[in-house]
């Protein structure tokens, strides 16, 4: 049976949901993956409204290498680039992350 993923953006002391986190950063990894690419993950830090705790998390995985980028969210992965034959509104340089449930650590 499939493991609960415990959500980015729900605080973990009340369980109190927060709508987007305070602050967003990124980390790159230095090394490139089996294609080429670049891991950028992108990390947020929440405040929770209702008792003040404080936490950080996973929020998106992006994976740029070449003419594609690839966005790991919680609806899968998402390809910018090559590949933009389904979504209109991703042409172009702008990147909408999709904040959510991830908490893969690595
Ligand atoms: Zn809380």
């Amino acid at each position: 049976m499939p493991k609960k993923q415990r959500e980015s953006d729900v605080c973990p002391n009340c369980g109190t949901k927060v709508d987007k986190p305070i602050k967003t950063w990124n980390l790159v990894s230095p090394l490139p993956d089996s294609y080429g690419r670049i891991t950028i993950t992108v990390m947020g830090s929440y405040e929770c409204p209702n008792c003040g705790h404080r936490w950080r998390a996973v929020v998106s995985k992006i994976r740029a290498g070449g003419s594609e980028v690839e966005v790991e969210g919680k609806k899968g992965v998402k390809k910018f680039g090559e590949s933009k034959n389904q979504d209109k509104q991703d042409e172009g340089e702008i990147i909408e992350l999709d904040l959510g449930d991830l908490d893969e650590e690595e």
